[in-house]
């Protein structure tokens, strides 16, 4: 079985590693890869949204199976053109990636559905998101409020906003100071939820699902969650993320009726749905859909899968997810995410990283390599913001942990730096 995935991050090296772990992937490809991830899979240069040159791959190739690991190439309609060429792909079409594309796209389909999620409105300019704010219907002056961008802005869309000025600031900047590019045409304005969050996150085939174990992962860059946000500086799986009770509520309020409401509009959504959930004292509620896996939730959730994963990304692609067998181990999960100095705002890259062996040696350890790249004298250098993610299962969380903090201190390059709390949430 040849399978391709699609993507160059440490999300992506988890995907290769836990496919060449399952055993019945004969050959496995990651476009365009990364330089650490060549021990799970033969990266092949083709750039992650080249829709058409990834389809030309696979067909000549003859892959049998495609799994896109980020959001953009399905923005970019790659489920839709390996559909119209009969090709096998374990994601969702254009339309329904708007789950996630579309923020507004996405708060209209929860209303339509009955979706527990934040009051909200929708604003196509400045002067009508002004009028929002301080009509009053999201408290007054001194009230926290939300502000989105519509559209995919990789983390730099959503301001958490202390008060109305901040928010009318928030909107200024994302649809006239070009924060976000093109991505705020439209803004969502949201109520501001209090709570714990937590991501559950499932495989479906349109018809059938399976739960992934719940994973929360720290999105500031500083630790005690300060600092600007991320794409994710750790993670963790545990029982303690999402209580059996309102896992199940969870599952009837919101996971059900998702997939019901896409089936009833027709929207074709295979793959992996990621909801992010806010656990507020009236219960839970959606904070956002991803359509895809996150990072670094991969990482800490594939190392507990004990099942083959290419059986399961073939039957989300095929249909039949409900006859295979998907089997988690008990053990909880963390992954430490290593960034170069600079990141988020300026990574530097080109360091040169020493002590990836000795730190892979550490008992349960898997290093997941995201912006690494090999220098010509063969050594591993820095290529990107995220680095490594330092990944571990353990008898308990805090077990996991120090298997992730011991491997990641025997880790070196000038500028290196991660969070010591991951895993401790306030
Ligand atoms: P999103 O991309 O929509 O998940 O938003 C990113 C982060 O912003 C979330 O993980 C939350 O921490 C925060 N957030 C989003 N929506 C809300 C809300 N309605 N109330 C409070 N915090 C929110």
């Amino acid at each position: 079985m040849k399978v391709l995935v699609i993507g160059s991050g440490g999300r992506e090296h988890a995907l290769c590693w836990s496919l060449r772990r399952g055993g019945s992937a004969s050959r496995i490809f990651c476009a365009p890869g990364n330089a650490g991830l060549s021990d799970a899979a033969e990266c092949v240069n083709i750039g992650a949204t080249d829709v058409g040159t990834l389809a030309d791959f696979a067909e000549r190739e003859g892959v049998e199976l495609t799994i896109p690991g980020g959001e953009s190439p399905l923005a970019a309609g790659l489920a839709d053109e390996f559909n119209r060429r009969g090709l096998a792909v374990a994601g969702p079409t254009r339309e329904a990636a708007r789950l996630e594309s579309s923020k507004a796209f996405a708060k209209e389909f929860m209303l339509r559905h009955g979706v527990p999620t934040a009051r909200h409105r929708v604003a196509a300019s400045p002067a009508e998101a002004r009028e929002i704010l301080r009509g009053g219907e999201f408290g007054d002056e001194d009230s926290p409020v939300v502000v989105k961008a519509d559209g995919l802005a990789a983390g730099k869309g959503v301001v958490v906003a202390r008060d109305r000025a901040e928010a009318e600031s928030a909107v200024i900047e994302m649809m006239e100071g070009g924060r976000v590019g093109d991505a705020a045409c439209v803004v969502v304005i949201e109520e501001a939820l209090q709570g714990r969050e937590a991501s559950l996150l499932l495989w479906t085939d349109g018809r059938d699902y399976k739960l992934m174990p719940p994973a929360r992962d720290h999105k500031r860059v500083g630790e005690g969650d300060t600092g600007p946000n991320t794409g994710g500086m750790g993670a963790v799986t545990a029982s303690d993320v999402l209580d059996e009770r309102t896992l199940r509520t969870a599952v009837r309020e919101i996971v059900e009726p998702t997939l019901e409401g896409a089936r009833a509009e027709s929207l074709d959504f295979r793959g992996v749905l990621f909801v992010g959930l806010m656990l507020t004292d009236e219960g839970p509620r959606v904070l956002e859909y991803n359509v895809r896996f996150g990072d670094p939730e991969t990482q800490a959730i594939l190392v507990r899968l004990r099942s083959d994963l290419y059986p399961i990304f073939d039957s989300v692609a095929r249909g039949g997810l409900g006859r295979v067998n998907v089997e988690w181990g008990e053990d909880p999960s963390a992954c430490v995410v290593l960034a170069a100095r600079g990141y988020p705002e300026k990574p530097e890259t080109g360091a040169r990283i020493e002590g990836l062996e000795a730190a892979a040696g550490v008992e349960g350890v898997q290093i997941f390599h995201a912006g690494t790249r090999r220098a010509e004298d063969g050594s591993i250098v820095t290529a990107g913001g995220r680095v490594l993610g330092v990944t571990s299962t353990g008898a308990t969380l805090d077990d996991a942990l120090a298997r992730c903090y011991d491997s990641a201190s025997r880790i070196r390059w000038d500028g290196m730096h991660y969070r010591r709390d991951i895993g401790s949430f306030r």
